[in-house]
């Protein structure tokens, strides 16, 4: 393994005689990437790093994530280098987008890991860049691992054995503390560095902290939102939502589902001022022409359709992340359509308003239909509802049948309203930490599986219904890796150097002891007595 160079180094580029012959191919597509973007700000003189920045899936997907941009720009304005570094699926050597360094040359490497199903392609990237992907095997040459992201603060455990530094909860702040600390401390010895920044409130230092415990880290959320603007540093051509503008609008969510995550872990809702968001999508309306509005409850910041109508009256296009229901109004929807938008997203959950209401989902079918009926008149080719399988105390099959039936009633006043087509799109519920439901049993695989093939069997296909097909090998998964840890690092990395994928992995886990497991492992308890009010 060749040299590494401390923080304050200047990293040259990769001459070819380091690079396999066969990254000729993924270097093409590095560079039309690269000449695609539009940089929408520049940053001051990077004295410091780089930090290899992964995001550990695809391009597209990672340049679509607002919090990773995020993150690039807070350490890009604390004064260091950032590459970027995004999953290669053809398993190439991991190196990164702007200069082809390769991954063990950073001296910092940082992950966002807001998915837990990503674990896989993070170990893969690390084995794949030269990076040892257990701390403890990680030496004086080797860089250091930071993770924080949505999976990170849910979870940390998971990662107790792979990071050397864990950033719980929204990083803005904790970031920039970070950034100082680690630029203070450069030249000092590891276990001295871990030591300084383990002193930092929402940093969780393994080899320092030791095993994970929920209450030495209360929840950390960012208030006032404006603090920090939250908007895409660099637009990319190519991202899943098209090239858009990102910007965010509101963080946390005032409802409570009972199976969410977004109350309970980033407390209630928090809002971007109407003044705040004009400004900067006029600071660089000259750099974009859509604009993607982004937030867990859009429709509920209380300028949203001012905001979309700001957007309109200058010919731009707008696309909104899934909406709620009752809140949507028939100005908002010529707004939308007007903008552009085509498809609406919709989350009802159940079929049924009484289990609706048993979720604290409690939206009224008649708010849905409505919805169907205003989406339809104004010809938006898709409207996709968002269901929930096996959840708690619910029979799978009866679940089936109250969804077949509410998507019959939807598709006939969409379709009957000139709409296009109804997507039922359905997700086996899984109990996520600091959730009300943190500590429900997991449904029998075999019943969620034969309850998505009887809605499947009743409504793909037919008219204007389509319903995709459901992975309840990955919802397992994603329910282990929500709530076991550093026993199953060995496994993971197996899996990792082995290339198994996670569908085909935990076969015989057990997951009679995930509630078990969910008692054991604290969350904020004081959120769910007190309603979800966010700490700082
Ligand atoms: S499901 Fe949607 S409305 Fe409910 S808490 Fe989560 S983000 Fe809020």
């Amino acid at each position: 393994m060749a040299e590494k160079a401390g923080i304050g180094a200047d990293l040259s580029l990769p001459g070819h005689s380091e690079c396999e012959v066969n990254q000729v191919d993924a270097f093409m597509k590095i560079r039309e990437l690269i000449s695609l973007e539009k940089h929408l700000r520049s940053f001051p003189e990077t004295p410091h790093g780089p930090i290899g920045l992964i995001y550990p899936h695809v391009y597209p997907v990672g340049m679509a994530s607002l919090g990773y941009q995020q993150v690039y720009r807070l350490f890009r304005e604390s004064g260091f280098g950032v590459e970027r570094v995004f999953w290669d699926p053809e398993g190439r050597e991991t190196i990164s987008l702007e200069n082809r360094i390769p991954l063990f040359r950073f001296p910092i490497v940082a992950s966002s890991y807001t998915y837990e199903l990503d674990i896989l392609h993070l170990l893969k990237m690390l084995i794949r860049g030269g990076v040892d992907p257990l701390a403890e095997q990680r030496g004086p040459e080797s860089p250091w691992l930071i993770m924080g992201g949505q999976a990170a603060t849910a979870n940390p455990r998971l990662l107790q054995r792979i990071a050397d530094i864990i950033v719980l909860g929204e990083g803005e702040q904790v970031i920039e503390a970070l950034s100082r600390r680690l630029i203070q401390t450069q030249g000092e010895a590891r276990t001295r560095v871990l030591e300084a920044v383990a002193e930092l409130p929402h940093v969780y230092v393994p080899r320092v902290h030791g095993e994970f415990d929920r209450h030495r880290f209360p929840q950390h959320t960012l208030e006032p939102l404006d603090l920090y603007p939250c908007h895409s540093v660099i637009r990319a051509a190519k991202d899943e939502f098209g090239g858009a503008f990102l910007l965010e609008l509101s963080r946390g969510c005032k409802y409570q589902c009972k199976f969410c995550i977004v109350h309970y872990m980033n407390g209630t809702a928090r809002y971007r001022e109407f003044d705040s968001l004009i400004d900067t999508l006029d600071r660089y309306q000259h750099l974009y022409e859509k604009v993607g509005l982004l937030g867990a409850a859009v429709a509920d910041h209380p300028r949203v359709e001012d905001v979309t109508e700001w957007l309109v009256r200058r010919g731009k296009q707008v696309s909104t992340s899934s909406l709620r229901a009752e809140r949507l109004t028939e100005r908002f929807l010529d707004l939308l359509r007007e903008g552009g938008q085509q498809n609406l997203t919709v989350a009802p959950e159940a079929g049924d308003v009484t289990r609706r209401r048993d979720m604290k989902k409690g939206v009224r079918d008649d708010k849905y239909l409505r919805l169907a009926e205003w989406a339809g008149k104004r010809q938006f080719h898709s409207l996709k509802l968002y269901f929930l399988l096996g959840t708690p105390g619910a029979d799978p099959m009866d679940e089936a049948a109250e969804i077949i039936e509410f998507s019959r009633k939807m598709s006939e006043v969409f379709t009957g309203h000139g709409g296009g087509k109804i997507i039922a799109a359905l997700s086996p519920f899984v109990p996520k930490p600091t959730t009300p439901w943190a500590s429900e049993a997991l449904w029998d695989p075999k019943a969620v599986k034969k309850a998505s093939r009887v809605v499947r069997k009743h409504l793909a296909f037919r008219g204007n219904l389509k319903v995709p097909p459901v992975n309840v090998k990955e919802a397992r998964a994603e329910a282990i890796l929500s709530w076991f840890g550093p026993e199953l690092t060995d496994e993971l990395l197996r899996l990792a150097r082995e290339e198994i994928s996670l569908e085909s992995a935990f076969k015989d886990f057990n997951l009679d002891q995930i509630p078990e497991q969910a008692r054991r492992i604290s969350g904020y308890p004081e959120l769910a007595e007190t309603g979800g009010k966010g700490m700082k």
